[in-house]
């Protein structure tokens, strides 16, 4: 193993158990991916686990369209986005993609999560863009989207998938995570603030 891919397989597995542990990830759903340096391969969550349940013994190793490399379980359909994002976006590391409940639940109602804590002024550039795709798993035809979302915003470190969940990416997937229990901090935020407001002018 070289140094590279287990400063990666270090990465996903502290990623993955951090997330787990943060609790905005239920059950088996959401994925979380690494890239291998100079691979075009990453490491990402087999379909059908809960982020807790992410080990060693259980590495899923695609190429960039979700083809299986390496590993015994399958990967998810959704791990084809994070290939492409891997693909296009050479500085992203990691990207960690959770259905955190306050996110969605502002991604059906607004465009965007504003940043209104002093935390999520600082820590990210945009306000979070909502992305208003179909399928789950984003297909090529709506890859646009998501493309059209990051590249009008230099520097953009998540988007929210309408009524499915936040992805975030960073250079490693610890600091993706960390930008997706943000977001979600700042979703659970704006949208108590939204109610106060709403019951303030009745
Ligand atoms: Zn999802």
């Amino acid at each position: 193993m070289n140094a590279d891919f287990v400063k990666a397989k270090n990465d996903f597995l502290k990623a993955a158990k951090r997330t787990y542990e943060s609790g905005i990830q239920t059950g088996t759903g959401g994925n979380l991916s690494v890239r291998i340096p100079g691979e075009d391969l990453m490491i990402v969550k087999p379909s059908g686990l809960s982020y807790g349940q992410c080990s060693e013994d259980n590495l899923c190793i695609t190429d960039f369209d979700g083809n299986l490399v390496i590993g015994d379980l399958k990967p998810t359909r959704e791990s084809t986005l994070h290939g492409n994002l891997y693909r296009r976006y050479p500085e992203i590391g990691g990207i960690v993609h959770v259905h955190s409940p306050y996110a969605i639940l502002n991604s059906l109602s607004y465009e965007e999560v504003a940043l209104i804590t002093k935390h999520s002024e600082l820590k990210l550039k945009y306000p979070i863009p909502v992305v208003d795709v179909v399928t789950q798993g984003v297909t090529p035809e709506e890859l646009p989207k998501v493309f059209e979302a990051i590249d009008s915003r230099p520097g953009l470190s998540a988007f929210i998938l309408k009524g499915h969940g936040t992805v975030a990416f960073d250079k490693t997937a610890v600091k993706a995570g960390q930008i997706a229990e943000l977001i979600e901090e700042t979703a659970v935020i704006h949208w108590q603030n939204g109610i106060y407001h709403m019951l303030k002018n009745q």
